[in-house]
């Protein structure tokens, strides 16, 4: 089916688990730089359908990150292969537009019949064939626990550990405020099937490498504050990437320590790519800040607290541009 044939409106889960039932070969892809609730998605769907007995492969175009392969299952993840799959259906997670899923993903997938498409960001346009989106989800983990319990399908230990992982990952530890009492239910609910709670958030949270520290120091370094006291921002340049040998998962939710700062409201973090392109991670905390409003007026999106872009570079072309856009922003809420 063409995209043109997506409708605005949500599948439901029956039409969901039909096309899971129907169908024997899956290929399940995740957003490029993949985070927790990306891959813990493709495990917690992928290993429930092989439990069902499908023939299933998760690909993502940037492969397994380093901090996520103590992940139960995780070589699953692969590079896509340069020979499109012969699957019959494509499921797209956690991905807010289709070219987040990345060229490579997209090629190999090609041959799908069907696509689905399951997440939980405000911005997702709904490119699916069958969509399941739901932002009022903390993360796409928690909208497959709801599918696979409502359709009882198989929920083996690698679904049950994936879920969490991708949860905990996108609530910051259960703390930000799309954090709601189904999330603790969920995560009750897991931890009755067995899942070990000290020793997945000890390999989730205490087991970074060294050189993420000193990227920290060297992050610090740039820290800058607005005279307001209201939007805080740091930046990550090529040459600290090469003199730390720096992996793209190094810098994750680092975001989260500006974003703490008392009075700051809006927290960004700059980094210059190895294709030359600019990421700009955007972190608000008030509602009346919608970080993927402002990342949508550059191409991006996201939540409404938490949005990313990536876009032309040079950085102190891109800095300048996205700082006036939320300046502006602050000003018409008169904040
Ligand atoms: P990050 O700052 O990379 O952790 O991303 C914050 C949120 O915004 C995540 O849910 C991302 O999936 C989403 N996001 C990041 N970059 C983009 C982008 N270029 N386009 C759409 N969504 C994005
Ligand atoms: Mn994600
Ligand atoms: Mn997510």
């Amino acid at each position: 089916m063409s995209e043109s044939n997506s409708t605005s409106e949500n599948a439901s889960f029956e039409q969901i688990g039909e096309v899971l039932h129907k169908h024997q070969s899956f290929v399940l892809i995740s957003h490029v730089r993949p985070d927790g609730d990306a891959i813990g998605s493709q495990l917690a769907l992928g290993f429930s359908l092989i439990a069902a007995g499908k023939s299933v492969r998760l690909i993502n175009e940037d492969g397994l990150p380093d901090n996520l392969a103590f992940m139960a299952g995780a070589k699953k993840i692969e590079l896509p292969p340069t020979e499109p799959l012969d699957v019959e259906v494509a499921i797209a997670l956690d991905t807010a537009t289709k070219p987040r899923l990345g060229d490579n993903a997209l090629h190999a997938a090609s041959k799908a019949k069907i696509w689905l498409n399951i997440d939980h960001h405000v911005s997702n346009p709904k490119y699916g064939d069958l969509n399941l989106i739901d932002s009022t989800s903390p993360a796409t983990g928690q909208i497959l626990y709801q599918l696979l319990t409502a359709l009882n399908l198989p929920f083996p230990d690698e679904t049950r550990d994936a879920i969490y992982v991708a949860v905990s990952t996108d609530t910051g530890s259960f703390q930000y405020p799309s954090t709601t009492a189904k999330t603790y239910e969920m995560a009750a609910d897991l931890v009755r099937r067995g899942l070990d709670v000290g020793t997945i958030n000890s390999s989730t949270y205490d087991n970074h490498p060294y050189r993420r520290v000193e990227l920290m120091r060297a992050l610090l370094n740039t820290l800058e504050l607005s005279p307001d006291g209201l939007v805080a921002n740091w930046e990550l340049r090529d040459e600290t990437r090469l003199d730390l040998a720096l992996l793209p998962e190094d810098s994750e939710g680092l975001i989260d320590i500006i974003r703490a700062i008392r009075g700051v409201l809006l927290a960004v973090f700059f980094e210059e790519l190895v294709d030359g392109k600019i990421r700009v991670s955007m972190r608000s905390k008030d509602r009346r800040i919608n970080v993927s409003d402002i990342a949508l007026e550059f191409g991006g999106g996201g939540h409404a607290l938490a949005a990313g872009i990536r876009m032309k570079g040079p950085l102190d072309e891109a800095k300048p541009l996205v700082l006036a856009a939320i300046r502006r922003r602050i000003a018409e809420i008169g904040i």
